[in-house]
């Protein structure tokens, strides 16, 4: 997925830019990088992360690098932030984006006269480089932001820094977060200035003493200079910023859209356990991200709460993530650690963020039995994923063959193509459908009993206008 921070102010900002990125590592497990300018020129850097941290990675860049302006990226796929010299001058930029129609604009923009991309190892063409090839058709810069926007299938939000100031965009649907942060500095010699700062998490500001100072709308333009925030391009009305910030990848101590992620997953811990009818000896999350669902269920229920398992951290930290399916699934278990008296001879009602490929889950659940328990009842806190992510790179659904549900739906239907009239049935769980799809799915993953939140459960946990959120990945709908 990948994620962005920013920061002017009138001092050195490679502290706040720092940790502020740093701040943004469960989002990107592949490359990070850091730009800053000093009132003359750019500099950066650019580290693979997959086997060490971000601070690790750029402790000592930070000590050599310097400016009052700079943008960092945690990022998952492509190498950025990059530098780019075009007719609007020197310019860093870095994305967070999915663009599904890559290929017709890598067309459209040799046939506009673009001579060349450079590839990545692999043979594809870095998105970044793309987005500001496009900015590049436009006479100014507020106009090729617009249009990267407008032209880009999928999502895509930016931070692009020139010398006059910092620009921050956010996606033409919202699908994710921007949010702006301000802070008062006091200087006895140089007296009172204001720094701003720019962000996919709010939490990472707030712990560099900056507050909210404002959230950008769906296609908002704005730029951060010294002087203060200008908005560019006002925000749209359409608004689909992605449910599932909320119920898994987001950071717990973030809000979006004013809303506490923490606090949204205890009200879908509660949703599940309003309509449960069984009645195990505890309640446990799986680690990390079930974990904050779990206590939801625990406290609306008053099932203890328990830890049956828990993660070996000190060693294995998020970033280590090797991207082969089979290895990360290796870790994942690794990780895992049963405290047994918790285990032996219990009933007991685990509750994870979703069900992707259902293999790691089975997994889990294989380990609880040999553990001793005596029960597993399983309650992911969204509801089955029916169809594949086509605006994020989200890396946990890449093919929708991976998803549990279609390799279940094209057994019990005997083939792989399948309507979308017939997928809609299994996607509503009012059907008979619905109920033999999630049947199956219990048996296949050996579970005592299989229960999803339901969709309306789900949106209402989180307490937006429902209209706002995208919830493509379980319904189908645009
Ligand atoms: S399809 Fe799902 S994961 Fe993708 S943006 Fe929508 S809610 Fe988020």
């Amino acid at each position: 997925m990948g994620g962005f921070f920013g920061c002017v102010g009138r001092e050195n900002c490679l502290f706040d830019l720092f940790f502020g990125t740093d701040y943004h590592s469960h989002l990107g497990t592949r490359r990070a990088g850091l730009v800053t300018y000093d009132g003359k020129d750019f500099d950066r850097a650019i580290h693979n992360i997959e086997n060490s941290p971000f601070r690790t990675k750029f402790d000592k860049d930070v000590q050599d690098m310097d400016g009052y302006m700079g943008i960092g990226c945690i990022s998952d796929y492509e190498p950025q932030p990059l530098i780019v010299r075009s007719h609007h001058g020197t310019f860093a930029i870095t994305t967070v984006s999915k663009i599904n129609n890559k290929q017709q604009l890598i067309e459209d923009l040799f046939s506009a006269g673009n001579s060349h991309f450079l590839e990545m190892s692999g043979g594809d063409i870095n998105s970044t480089e793309l987005v500001a090839a496009i900015i590049n058709q436009k006479e100014n810069l507020i106009e090729g932001i617009k249009y990267a926007l407008d032209s880009v299938d999928g999502s895509l939000s930016l931070l692009l820094l020139t010398p006059k100031g910092l620009f921050c965009a956010r996606d033409s649907y919202g699908r994710t977060p921007v949010v702006l942060g301000k802070k008062l500095n006091t200087d006895e010699e140089t007296g009172d200035s204001e720094s701003y700062c720019v962000s996919f998490e709010d939490f990472a500001f707030q712990k560099l003493g900056y507050e909210t100072y404002k959230e950008l709308g769906p296609g908002e333009i704005d730029v951060i200079t010294q002087e203060g925030v200008r908005t560019l391009v006002t925000p749209g009305d359409k608004m689909k910023i992605c449910t599932f910030l909320w119920v898994y990848y987001g950071y717990p101590s973030s809000s979006y859209e004013g809303i506490s992620v923490e606090k949204m997953r205890y009200n879908c811990g509660a949703c599940l356990a309003k309509r449960d009818n069984v009645k195990p000896d505890i309640v446990a999350g799986v680690p990390d991200s079930g974990t904050a669902h779990a206590i939801g269920y625990s406290n609306e229920s008053g099932i203890p709460f328990s830890r049956p398992f828990i993660k070996y951290t000190p060693t294995w930290s998020r970033s280590f993530m090797p991207t082969i399916q089979s290895k990360r699934n290796m870790i994942a278990k690794m990780k895992l650690i049963a405290v047994n008296d918790l285990i032996k001879d219990k009933s007991m009602l685990l509750i994870d963020d979703s069900i992707v490929r259902g293999t790691q889950l089975r997994e889990t659940t294989e380990f609880l039995y040999d553990n001793g328990a005596k029960e597993v009842h399983i309650r992911p806190a969204c509801p089955p994923l029916v169809y594949a992510c086509k605006y994020l790179n989200f890396s946990r659904s890449n093919s929708e063959m991976d998803l549990i549900t279609r390799r279940v739906i094209a057994k019990l239907e005997g083939t792989t193509d399948v309507s979308e009239e017939i997928l809609s049935k299994y996607a509503n769980p009012d059907t008979p459908e619905y109920e033999k799809m999630v049947e199956e799915i219990r048996k296949e993953l050996h579970f005592t009993t299989l229960r999803f939140n339901r969709l309306d459960d789900m949106l209402e946990s989180v307490g937006i206008d429902t209209d706002k959120l995208c919830t493509y990945c379980w319904d189908g709908k645009e």
